[in-house]
């Protein structure tokens, strides 16, 4: 499964993008995290490798952008091992080895939609950062 983040506009985002989505192509879509208001919204999805073009290109040609999630770097440098990232994280994606080293799971992180972790860093330690989002660029998706 490959995880990508759809960002709906305000002019759209009422509109059953998704679900049409889901019906027209048959592809199983897993919303693994979203924030939407009347102004617009992030999703985060999960959808499977060999369907990732066909889903991409389905959802920009309704006007969705869409994007590879961002993800943390932990500096561990900066970090001061108090675990606050650890105890916010809500999917587990951080764990502090015995060491206290901060180890970070990116299969688990739900990215941008979350950024917990980044906010609550006493030492600024974790920073949000891009993925090279090149081989979802039109036609190049896997
Ligand atoms: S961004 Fe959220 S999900 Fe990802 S590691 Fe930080 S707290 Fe966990
Ligand atoms: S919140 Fe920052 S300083 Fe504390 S353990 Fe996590 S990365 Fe280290």
């Amino acid at each position: 499964m490959v995880r990508i983040l759809l960002k709906f506009s305000e002019k759209i985002v009422e509109e059953p993008i998704t679900s049409q989505i889901i019906l027209e192509l048959k592809v199983p879509v897993n919303i693994i995290a979203a924030h939407v208001n009347s102004k617009g919204g992030e999703v985060l999805a999960e959808v499977p490798d060999e369907s990732l073009d066909k889903v991409v290109k389905a959802f920009r040609k309704r006007g969705v952008t869409v994007s590879l999630p961002k993800l943390i770097e932990v500096d561990s440098e900066k970090c001061v091992s108090c675990g606050a990232c650890v105890t916010l994280c809500p999917v587990e994606a951080i764990t502090m080895d015995e060491d206290l080293t901060v180890v970070f799971n990116k299969e688990k992180c739900i990215g941008s939609t979350c950024s917990a972790c980044v906010d609550a860093c006493p030492a600024r330690a974790i920073k949000s950062v891009k993925q090279n989002n090149s081989e979802l660029a039109a036609g190049k998706a896997r």
